[in-house]
């Protein structure tokens, strides 16, 4: 449910013209005027979408372009939100996109269990000059999607499991083609700056961090649903529109299974990308899920070690054990050992899954430990 709106968010215009503007400016105008909005990447790792453009571009050769919409991160349905409510603005988004890319081939990857977003993306796309010129691509799920070489793989048929790096996906992606891969929310973004401008996208947000983005806030809030709000938001303003428990007992899951927990009294933060706080506790993809403490902790840190045990992939040995063991000795109320445990996950493990699985279990035993006693 749309709680507050934006302009990612807001009724759609009709028409095409961000998209034909692109158009007729040319492709290097165009991603001159990414470039000066300033648009960072809303997939949780906030890298500047022109850069990112640009990297696959000075190769000179074919490239592909890929749209992420697994969402497979529990607490987050701001894409699909986003894909069912304004589909519109997404295909708009990614036809500006190809504008600039000019690319070979582009793939929408969208969750195999996202059925409604999956079908008002296609709808809308047939209705638009994009009709024909874009694969649809259902996934089987899985967090470790969120992991751009992951997704890569299983678009390829393969296993989906992250390649090393270096090659990076702009350099050699889909079958070793220069590849963008950008979220949903990103795209929807791009239709909105050349809707209203560079300019005009930048009078929201902040100098470093423009723009408007999605929230996905949910679990003991009056009022769940999706919060769209200009970047440098204070956090708690958005929870407490929400209903959320008094400041006292409430508290945040922010970032999800790769963030960390942060009691309310300690969330007076501005809604910008990086950490709000060392033990994990992040912005990421804008998934908030509201808790009351200390009731509820023990249980929600349970089931995120839990998660990110089942949904490693395997690949190397840090996060394949390390993870298991993580929630074993969550669970049995064994900390001794934790903290080094950690310690080796956070710089040994391959991906982002394994690196930041630890977040959810530093933050609760830093801020709650009596209730893993
Ligand atoms: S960190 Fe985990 S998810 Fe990532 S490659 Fe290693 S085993 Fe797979």
């Amino acid at each position: 449910m749309v709680r507050r709106a934006g302009p990612l968010l807001e009724p759609w215009p009709g028409g095409w013209s961000g998209f034909e503007r692109a158009r007729s400016i040319g492709p290097a105008a165009a991603l001159a005027e990414v470039e000066a909005s300033g648009l960072r990447g809303r997939g949780g790792a906030y890298f500047p979408t022109a850069v990112k453009w640009r990297a696959a571009l000075r190769h000179g050769a074919p490239v592909a372009l890929v749209m992420n919409a697994e969402e497979g991160e529990p607490g987050v349905f701001k894409d699909r939100a986003l894909l069912c409510l304004r589909p519109e603005r997404v295909v708009e988004g990614l036809l500006v996109a190809m504008e600039v890319l000019r690319p070979a081939v582009t793939v929408a990857f969208i969750n195999g269990s996202a059925d409604p977003a999956a079908a008002a993306f296609e709808r809308a796309l047939a209705d638009s000059p994009g009709a024909g010129r874009v694969l649809v691509y259902r996934g089987a799920g899985g967090y470790v999607l969120g992991e751009e070489t992951a997704l890569l793989n299983a678009i390829e048929g393969r296993r989906a499991v992250p390649r090393p790096r270096p090659p990076l996906p702009v350099d050699a992606g889909l079958f070793g083609m220069p590849t963008v891969v950008n979220n949903v929310e990103t795209l929807a973004a791009v239709s909105v700056i050349f809707r209203r401008g560079a300019a005009g996208f930048r009078s929201e947000g902040t100098d470093a961090a423009p723009g408007t983005r999605i929230l996905s806030v949910s679990g003991r809030v009056s009022r769940p649903g999706v919060y769209e709000v200009p970047l440098g938001t204070p956090l708690l303003a958005t929870v407490d529109q929400a209903g959320a428990p008094p400041r006292e007992r409430a508290a945040l899951l922010c970032g999800g299974p790769s963030g960390g927990f942060l009691p309310a009294g300690e969330a007076s933060v501005p809604l910008l990308p990086g950490r709000y706080h060392a033990t994990g506790a992040m912005l990421g993809a804008g998934g908030i899920v509201v808790l009351e403490a200390p009731g509820d902790i023990r249980r929600a840190a349970l089931t995120m070690a839990a998660f990110n045990a089942e949904q490693s992939c395997g690949k190397c040995t840090p996060c394949r054990e390390g993870a298991p063991l993580l929630f074993e000795k969550l669970a049995a109320g064994e900390t001794a050992g934790i903290e080094e445990l950690t310690e080796v996950m956070e710089a040994a493990s391959l991906c982002g899954l394994g690196q930041m699985a630890t977040g959810p279990v530093r933050s609760a035993l830093a801020f709650w430990p009596e209730v893993f006693a």
